[in-house]
């Protein structure tokens, strides 16, 4: 009876993936794959996949390769994997040599042909394998491929590995390959994690009769961008928190200058609070809290803040001078408290007196220094920083 399932199918390489040998054919030459046994238990554990262990052992049951020796070790790493809550649902494996030309030798897919047509979820199905043979498989059979392979493969030595791909080949493959990864607890992350987005972005429009603003952020940038808002000193504060937070911000804002800045202010500090609080997700990972104390000439500033999910705000900052420029300075006050609640964050500011430049200049480096620890990702980390739950 032909089995039924709308299930996506993980089909996972074993050699140069969950152990490092291209040929096991004795005991000693099982070495795992660091992380292996975590990620792969997470995966088991948390996704919903049905597991498919999909492998070329080159001419098993020739007097070279007995089958003996590759079952004996084949069957202590399945054990092995099962005692860590790792089981495949199926195993395939070839046991033909490249010259035999079989279809089942991946990437041929004659293996896989019950995978085709009985319901699977192909459209959420992928192939983990360390060739570019493993990702033409992903590409015919039309599902994704994770290449677990060095990020910077085509910038390595050719003594740091020992499969040296084709640029081409991978060309024609690259839109098959969902991800490039040689880190289980990243895969693991990008299968199961709650948040496997990639990348931390966001685009924030906002259209009022007051103020047009289009502002997109990269939580995860290199301090790039452009602050057009109209407000030739605003323009340098922001300037400040691009340079100093690490964010990529694009901000295009055209308000009501002919009224005040007043609603241009406000407005951008919402946007920028919001978009940060888009693009940090779910939270999982971050730091959430970050905190700086900064020194500006003879001001000292300090700032503190929590993506706690709850906006609340301090400002203990009293300015000598109505204006800087033509900049009024009770609106600084205004920006801050505005981007506490788009961010949603608790933020406490304080600066001691001095050259009211100085004072928010330092206020403002301060604020994105604390962001970019706050904001920080530990790596492959899925923790949620929060006992309640949810933040
Ligand atoms: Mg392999």
């Amino acid at each position: 009876m032909k089995k039924i399932s709308n299930k996506p199918v993980l089909f996972i390489d074993r050699d140069g993936v969950i152990v490092f040998e291209q040929q096991v054919d004795c005991f000693d030459k099982i070495i795992y794959k660091p992380g292996v046994f975590n990620g792969l238990s997470q995966i088991c554990r948390e996704g919903n996949f049905e597991v498919v262990l999909v492998s070329n052992q080159d001419g098993v049951g020739t007097p070279a390769f007995p089958f003996d020796n590759f079952y004996g070790p084949h069957n202590r790493i399945m054990e092995t994997l099962a005692g860590e809550g790792i089981r495949f649902d199926n195993t395939l494996i070839d046991f033909s040599l490249p010259s035999d030309n079989c279809p089942g030798r991946k990437p041929g897919t004659a293996m896989l042909e019950e995978y085709k047509n009985n319901g699977y979820d192909l459209q959420n199905s992928f192939m983990i394998g360390d060739r570019l043979t493993d990702m033409k498989l992903a590409h015919d059979m039309g599902i994704k491929g994770i290449w677990f392979t060095y990020k910077d493969i085509f910038d390595r030595k050719v003594a740091d590995i020992d499969l040296v791909p084709k640029k081409d080949e991978y060309d024609a493959l690259k839109s098959t390959i969902a991800l490039q990864s040689n880190n289980w607890l990243e895969i693991a992350n990008f299968l199961v994690g709650s948040d496997n987005r990639l990348e931390r972005t966001a685009k924030v429009v906002r259209n009022t009769k007051e103020t047009k603003i289009e502002l997109s952020v990269n939580l995860d940038g290199s301090g790039k961008g452009n602050i057009e808002t109209g407000l030739e000193f605003f323009d340098h504060m922001l300037a400040q928190v691009l340079r100093h937070s690490n964010m990529d911000i694009n901000l295009k804002a055209q308000g009501d200058l002919g009224v005040d800045e007043h609603h241009s202010v406000e407005d951008i500090a919402i946007v920028l609070g919001t978009a940060i609080r888009e693009a940090l997700g779910d939270k999982r990972g971050i730091s959430r809290y970050g905190f700086n104390i900064l020194t500006m000439d003879e001001v000292l500033a300090q700032c503190a803040l929590d993506f706690s999910g709850r906006p609340y705000f301090v400002w203990n900052v009293e300015f000598k001078r109505e204006y800087i420029g033509s900049f009024p300075t009770e609106m600084f006050e205004h920006f801050f408290k505005s981007f506490s609640d788009g961010a949603m964050c608790n933020l406490n500011i304080s600066v001691s007196q001095g050259n009211s430049h100085h004072m928010i200049e330092a206020v403002y480096k301060c604020f994105a220094k604390a962001i970019r620890q706050a904001i920080y990702r530990y790596p492959f980390s899925n923790e949620l920083p929060s006992t309640k739950g949810v933040l």
